[in-house]
């Protein structure tokens, strides 16, 4: 086992995992920028190094910063948290060549699932179901109205490259399709230094299903069940909860199945969590994997008991897993909520600065994950999620009104929050009945979806 790790993150997600290094009695080695001197990260790490100014690319994308403190530091492993460098595979191979373990999957396996294009190959060839398209990158638009053409309206133009929900937008006529493919082209170069975009079918009110994957370094590779993500805006996630009410036992174990041959298909190893779009009538397509732990990893943490960043440090340091695909039991039902330094209210425009009063919600139940507190001044270089609120109960209807309750006790002032908007979600009665999809902000509560 490791005795040091860096983490090479910020905000919720690196105290998550000094938390988890705690518990296993390994010292931590915080990186911050100059704008997160004052930090609960850097508080909470055994060692804190400043690795640069406030810009991503200055403090948590500057490789030579992070290798360097991690040499300096002598660390045998850095953590990638989520974002910033956790799917650059360049990074991934720095790591390696130091002789630093990377703690995430394989440098190829990250390659090859960073393309979704790749990716998609991938899958066909190992016989999960993707969602018709093209197969290669549109090279112009005469290649992008003779897909279109196969597959019919409405489409959607997607970045090879993309993340986020960045480098999309849904298309149901030539004109906007032909406009789309250079608005998309330029956001993919910008966002992701890669211009590929490439067509696929749009599929009507699907929902958003992912399966959460563990595989070890010696073949053995298991599923922890299904999260539901459905509840988006501008195709990023704000609500997740699991299991889903959309999936019984029967389809748990195909859509599982499926997935834990896609991990393997792509030589995966690590946690990682590959994800499909349910239509209505059942049939369910693959859209992409993800070789990092993901910000709703919570929700399976508590149906399953597992520590899922424990289970990432133990994969990278070369223990086995220790458990099979019968050991894995679902028991209840968590359901996690995104709290964003965002105006629901004004477009959900960001809102850094001061929070001077905080009172995070608590009792049964309850799970908050967040490195916020009273003083806290949130900067206005990255993204906005300041807390993510969990909740556990023993069936859906319990873990609805356990977040009600929370999310009406959790105070963050003076800056505007998601919070309202959940509220909002969540005593809705179409949100209770689960009959949900991907457009249900855009429908039940008039949000109005930028395509
Ligand atoms: P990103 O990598 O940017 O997160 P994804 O490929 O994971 O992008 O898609 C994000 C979301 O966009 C999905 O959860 C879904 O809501 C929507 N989406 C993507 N592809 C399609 C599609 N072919 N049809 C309908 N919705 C889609």
């Amino acid at each position: 086992m490791f005795s040091k790790i860096l983490i090479a993150n910020r905000g919720e997600i690196a105290v998550r995992v000094i938390r988890a290094c705690k518990e296993m009695g390994i010292r931590t080695v915080a990186v911050y920028s100059e704008a997160d001197r004052s930090s609960l990260h850097v508080r909470l790490a055994d060692e804190a190094i400043c690795i640069g100014g406030p810009k991503p690319e200055q403090s948590y994308l500057n490789i030579p910063a992070i290798i360097s403190a991690a040499e300096i530091t002598d660390v045998e492993g850095i953590h990638p948290g989520y974002g910033f460098l956790s799917q650059n595979a360049h990074f991934a191979e720095i790591c390696e060549s130091c002789n630093i373990t990377f703690i995430g999957p394989p440098p190829q396996a990250m390659q090859l699932m960073g393309d979704k294009l790749a990716a998609k190959d991938l899958m066909r060839k190992a016989g999960i179901p993707i969602i018709p398209g093209s197969m290669a990158a549109v090279r112009n638009k005469e290649d992008a109205l003779k897909t279109a053409r196969r597959i019919q309206y409405p489409v959607i133009v997607k970045a090879a490259a993309g993340g986020g929900g960045r480098g999309m937008r849904v298309c149901h006529n030539d004109v906007r399709l032909i406009s789309a493919l250079m608005t998309c082209q330029a956001e993919a170069e910008a966002s992701f230094g890669n211009r590929d975009v490439f067509v696929e079918k749009y599929l009507p009110e699907p929902r958003h299903i992912e399966f959460q994957i563990l595989a070890d370094r010696f073949g053995h590779t298991i599923h922890l069940g299904e999260r539901d993500c459905t509840i988006q805006r501008r195709h990023q996630k704000l609500v997740e909860e699991s299991p889903s009410p959309a999936v019984d036992a029967k389809l748990r174990r195909k859509m599982g199945e499926l997935s834990v041959r896609a991990a393997k298909a792509a030589g995966y190893v690590s946690a990682g969590t590959v994800e499909f779009l349910l239509s209505r009538d059942g049939t369910f397509y693959f859209i992409e994997m993800n070789t990092r732990i993901q910000v709703e990893h919570p929700v399976t943490e508590m149906v399953t008991g597992l520590d899922l960043v424990k289970e990432q440090i133990r994969i990278a340091a070369g223990e086995s897993l220790g458990y099979k695909q019968d050991d894995i039991a679902l028991e209840g039902w968590a359901i996690e909520c995104r709290v964003n330094a965002e105006d629901p209210s004004n477009g959900f425009s960001p809102c850094p600065g001061r929070i001077t009063e905080y009172q995070p919600p608590g009792g049964r139940g309850i799970r908050v994950d967040t490195h916020v507190f009273a003083g806290y001044d949130v900067p206005p270089f990255y993204d906005s999620l300041l807390a993510k609120v969990i909740s556990v109960g023993t069936s859906r209807e319990d873990a609805i009104r356990i977040m009600q309750r929370a999310l009406d006790e959790f105070l963050i002032e003076p800056i505007r929050t998601t919070i309202p908007l959940h509220r909002q979600i969540f005593s809705d009665p179409t949100f209770w009945r689960g009959q949900l999809a991907t457009n249900y902000l855009d429908r039940q509560l008039q949000l109005g979806e930028a395509e």
